[in-house]
């Protein structure tokens, strides 16, 4: 497992309390709910590293997981990696105050951030592509940010249904051209491989 050995590094409340913009990180982001603990317990192999059913609506932060250092190029040089996990406030009964502030920071990381090498979205595959989720995508098309969704909760589709919702979302995003797509469930662990390869594939980009 090429995620293996996350590390929780620290939890921040604005973008400039994050680790030192260097090397390489990949940035998870989705609705609350959508299962995006359980996503990053499940491709780290490091099933208490990000908290799941959380209460929606309480306080929330970044938060930064350390991966133990890669060596590449000629130089063979260590290159930190890094995993940050985005608050997803997406849910009616976040406070409009507390959305604002992310939505705000959310834009601010993605912008700002130089070591970020592309999106993970985590997107429940029954409630496809929300505001917020459009919001996040219409950001990578523009930057040209690698963004690789997760369509997960597929163990409570049958397995034609998931591919059958993989299919239409694929050809609604072709055109999208930094967007790839993937069926997942943490639950019975469908594509966990795959999506950890494609987040291997972020960090080397
Ligand atoms: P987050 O708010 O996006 O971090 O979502 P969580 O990871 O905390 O998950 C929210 C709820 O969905 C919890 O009750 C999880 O047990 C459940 N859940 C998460 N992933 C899956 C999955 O792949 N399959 C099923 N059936 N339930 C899931």
């Amino acid at each position: 497992n090429p995620l293996q050995g996350a590390q929780f590094v620290l939890a921040a409340h604005r973008v400039n309390q994050l680790p030192a913009d260097e090397g390489a990180e990949v940035a998870f982001a989705g609705r609350s709910n959508a299962g995006k603990s359980s996503a990053l317990n499940a491709l780290t192999g490091h099933k208490g590293l990000a908290r799941t059913s959380k209460t929606p609506g309480r306080t929330q932060q970044m938060v930064a997981f350390s991966l133990p250092p890669t060596r590449r190029g000629e130089t063979s040089q260590a290159i930190e990696t890094r995993l940050i996990d985005l608050p997803g406030y997406g849910y009616a009964k976040v406070p409009e105050a507390m959305r604002e502030h992310w939505r705000h920071e959310i834009d601010a990381y993605l912008h700002v951030r130089r070591s970020l090498r592309g999106l993970v979205l985590i997107v429940d595959i029954r409630h496809p592509m929300k505001e917020f989720d459009r919001m996040m995508l219409d950001f990578c098309v523009a930057t040209l940010l690698p963004c690789h969704v997760l369509l997960t909760k597929a163990d409570k589709l049958s397995r034609n249904q998931a591919a059958q919702a993989l299919a239409v979302l694929r050809k609604q995003f072709h055109a999208s051209m930094p967007v790839s797509m993937q069926v997942f469930s943490s639950a019975d662990g469908t594509g966990v491989d795959e999506a950890r390869a494609a987040v291997a594939r972020l960090l080397e980009g």
